[in-house]
């Protein structure tokens, strides 16, 4: 199949189909570790890299690499390499691009895990790093040293919302030679495609959108050039952040309906987006949706829609924001997201509690915000389940 040249809902369905000597429809799950070699050559060549077959799952499995080629595919990029989790995800592009004395720049609000594990563990081995807001690009730029290697953005950002813009990092990026790895977690390749705008490197949390249905863990990275890929399969396979032949049957299945499931979540978003802005215990919405977005220009320009993640301020802060999510009877009280079910979340006493009061605040991470990851059930239902729980605060 020519890739590039079937639209977006082809590539989602038949991209990366292999069909096996059965006939299987669907790709099968190659539940093995190991793979019969013909001969001594054929092990020599596997083991050169002559021959891109099978060897051991630990390196590369038909299952998975089906996913890897369905998501490349999505991406617009050269190869892909799915992973045991988002995390390995980060982890692998963390050990790849960066050795001791580097310096890597990325989102203040960046996944908490990603931002905790160049804290409390790359900083060990001397790698050094700075958090800005690179929604404003000239924050970046004054970050920049002479040992800098890697920018690593997230966009939008999770749960503030914000921005980064994409085009302006890639130009910034070839300028000071740095390699540009963009978490795409929260668009999906359905609304965003990073790579087409300049970046090196797109990964996801498989966990979220691609899947879809909150029953897998995995990840997946997707580079533009072949240089690259080989450098961090390389990392992956020797350190064992491999993808289990099941995750990716899985994963397999949920991408398949990305797009119908990301437009219903879409269309009930906009409904809710709207409502909280008009609702008076709502400070404010931040939504790429809507106009009021302070960056709704560039949403439009970088993104092809706005997706289905919001997140909106209480005005009684901190305590309000621990009443309504005691109070909520139909949206789940849990983290992730991009799910077919409305998760929520208040990050100032989950899943940020942890950062310091005043660097949560300068990341953007006010007391009274909840993170809102829209699903599929019915607008007015979701609505009706929030202005319940809001009936909790004044
Ligand atoms: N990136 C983003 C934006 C996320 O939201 C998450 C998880 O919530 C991750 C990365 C990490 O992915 P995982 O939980 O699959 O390891």
């Amino acid at each position: 199949m020519n890739k590039k040249k079937k639209g977006f809902n082809t590539r989602m369905i038949h991209a990366g189909s292999i069909h096996d000597q059965f006939g299987s429809a669907i790709m099968p799950i190659y539940q093995t570790s190991t793979f019969i070699l013909r001969n001594a050559k054929h092990g020599a060549d596997l083991f050169a890299g002559r021959d891109d077959g099978f060897l051991y799952t630990r390196l590369s499995n038909p299952t998975v690499r089906s996913l890897e080629e369905k998501v490349t595919s999505l991406e617009n990029g050269y190869a892909g390499i799915a992973t045991s989790s988002g995390m390995s995800a980060v982890t692998t592009i963390y050990i790849t691009f960066l050795n001791q004395g580097d310096h890597m720049i990325s989102t203040s609000s960046v996944y908490g895990q990603s931002r905790m594990i160049m804290e409390n563990h790359f900083s060990r081995f001397g790698v050094e790093y700075s958090y800005v807001d690179t929604s404003d690009t000239d924050q970046i730029t004054r970050a920049l040293k002479p040992n800098t290697r890697l920018l690593f953005i997230e966009t939008p950002s999770n749960p503030t919302i914000r921005l980064t813009d994409i085009r302006k990092c890639a130009a910034l990026a070839r300028k000071h030679h740095l390699i540009l790895a963009v978490d795409n977690t929260f668009s999906s390749p359905c609304l965003q495609n990073p790579l087409d705008l300049g970046a090196d490197v797109v990964f996801h949390s498989i966990t979220k959108f691609l899947n879809g249905h909150a029953d897998v863990v995995g990840g997946i990275i997707v580079t533009k050039e072949e240089k690259l890929h080989h450098q961090l399969r390389s990392v992956m396979g020797n350190m064992g952040f491999c993808m289990d032949p099941h995750q990716a049957f899985l994963a397999l299945r949920g991408i398949q309906t990305l797009s119908v499931r990301l437009e219903k979540a879409q269309e009930n978003a906009m409904k809710i987006a709207g409502w909280l802005e008009k609702n008076k215990k709502v400070a404010f919405v931040r939504y790429p949706g809507l106009p009021s977005h302070p960056q709704y220009t560039l949403a439009r320009k970088q993104m092809r829609g706005p997706g289905s993640m919001l997140s909106f301020e209480l005005k009684g802060g901190f305590v309000a924001g621990e009443k309504v999510m005691n109070r909520l009877r139909l949206c789940l009280l849990a983290v992730s997201l991009g799910g077919i079910e409305t998760l929520i979340q208040h990050p100032a006493s989950m899943t940020h509690a942890a950062i310091p009061r005043k660097e949560r605040l300068k990341a953007g991470i006010t007391d009274g915000l909840v993170r809102l990851s829209v699903g599929l059930e019915d607008a007015e239902d979701i609505i009706a389940d929030l202005d319940q729980a809001f009936s909790a605060i004044k």
